[in-house]
């Protein structure tokens, strides 16, 4: 079990700690689903699975282990994040523009060896972990990451990204270890030719894996998609990317994976904060998923994606944290209070069902994650939060963590306590 100062999160390892039978973890509420929440519940665990939920005294002789007033709730799922460029936290300029933010990354990662990212990224893992969260989508452009999470017992998709004019890979990438499955991903469309976008979604279409990508960013982006000239034309001739045979411009950043055959429902799409009527329900219509990173996103374009919009649309939802090059934590607490704060109108439920439910089906999890209910994995969080009845637990919940990026820092020292099995 680790705990950092209340929160608790209950995984494989630590649920049952050497017991042979089940056990039952109680608090004073269990969240089963953002809308379904039990008063003084219990989760009964065997086996690294959920065998039983309820309420009040559970019948049999388990070993009960109470873990106080506050709240029992799924991991959580980071759909998006980069915990190879860790090394980075706080060492790149996010307020001077995108694209110089861009150059700064690329230069100062160049800096640092393999050791440093992965030291660096063991720290970060460590900091997912202890803030609840029980699944990643992780983002590795170097394939530094996968032993670090794969050790860590996290669940969920590491994806290997690429970039430029061609695709061309040897090495299997493709696969399950546990609940972590490898899959790839495609860096953007500003970045990597459609030849490439459609070579590598085809990949994992044929073993129906998830594929990922960013999509719709920065105003540099969309420029260029859709005028072809612009600053960052200039940027990718100078690393060498013609642009000649891209098919550009286009109407929209959307359109154009639409065009290339890209959307479908395992498609993760990253940020979208350009994207219009047509364009959200292009994304509807083809079932893709779109995970936020408001806090990225803020930092670095001072802008945020049209979420009540995409609500409205019925679009699949989930949330990441992208990475310590963009924010100050990769905390889903942060994340999920920073959303709150900016969205009031999404509703806490909503906020909590993207970061968990959202999350697990963007990963292709949702069967074995997102929600407590038998036959799903016992991956479950513990928060110490005071609610004196339930209809106030989520609103607490998810508004609990106070991230930099909205007002004083709080970084991942929160209350939150891993339950594991
Ligand atoms: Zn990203």
């Amino acid at each position: 079990m680790s705990e950092t100062d209340g929160i608790m999160q209950m995984t494989a390892s630590n649920l049952q700690d050497g017991c042979q039978g089940s056990v039952i973890h109680r608090a004073g509420w269990v969240i089963i689903d953002p809308w379904t929440i039990y008063p003084n519940g219990y989760v009964r665990v065997a086996n690294g699975s959920i065998q039983e939920i309820g309420q009040g005294t559970p019948a049999g002789s388990d070993e009960i282990r109470d873990h106080g007033n506050g709240v029992i709730f799924p991991a959580l799922v980071n759909a998006h994040t980069h915990i190879e460029l860790c090394a980075l936290k706080g060492r790149i300029a996010t307020h001077k523009g995108f694209g110089f933010w861009v150059k700064d990354l690329i230069e100062k990662r160049a800096l640092l060896d393999d050791n440093d990212l992965l030291e660096a990224s063991e720290i970060g893992i460590q900091e997912i972990i202890a803030s609840g969260c029980g699944a990643v989508g992780e983002i590795s452009s170097l394939g530094l990451t996968l032993e670090p999470v794969r050790k860590s017992g996290l669940a969920g998709v590491w994806f290997r990204e690429f970039l430029g004019d061609h695709f061309s890979n040897t090495e299997n990438l493709e696969g399950r270890s546990g609940d972590l499955q490898t899959s790839l991903a495609g860096h953007a469309p500003h970045t990597t030719s459609p030849e490439a976008l459609v070579e590598i979604k085809n990949r994992t279409r044929e073993r129906n894996a998830p594929f990922s990508i960013h999509l719709a960013e920065s105003d540099e982006e969309m420029s260029f998609l859709t005028t072809t000239q612009g600053p960052w034309k200039e940027f990718l001739l100078s690393r060498g990317i013609d642009t000649k045979s891209w098919g550009l411009p286009v109407e929209s950043a959307v359109r154009h994976l639409h065009a290339i055959g890209i959307l479908d429902n395992r498609t993760i799409l990253v940020h979208v904060l350009h994207a219009d009527q047509t364009d959200m329900n292009m994304i509807h219509e083809s079932g893709a998923h779109v995970c936020l990173c408001p806090r990225s996103n803020f930092a670095l374009h001072g802008k945020l994606p049209d979420l009540n919009g995409m609500i409205k649309t019925g679009i699949h939802l989930c949330l990441g944290t992208d990475s310590l090059a963009s924010v100050s934590s990769l905390s889903m607490l942060d994340e999920m209070a920073f959303t709150a704060k900016n969205f009031p109108m999404a509703g806490p439920e909503r906020i909590f069902q993207m970061a968990t439910l959202g999350g697990a089906a963007a990963l292709g999890l949702d069967n074995r994650m997102g929600t407590l209910v038998p036959g799903k994995q016992a991956r479950l969080a513990y928060l110490d939060i005071q609610a004196s009845k339930a209809s106030r637990v989520m609103e607490t919940l998810v508004n609990f963590s106070e991230p930099a990026e909205t007002s004083r820092t709080l970084p991942f020292q929160s209350n939150i306590e891993t339950i594991t099995q």
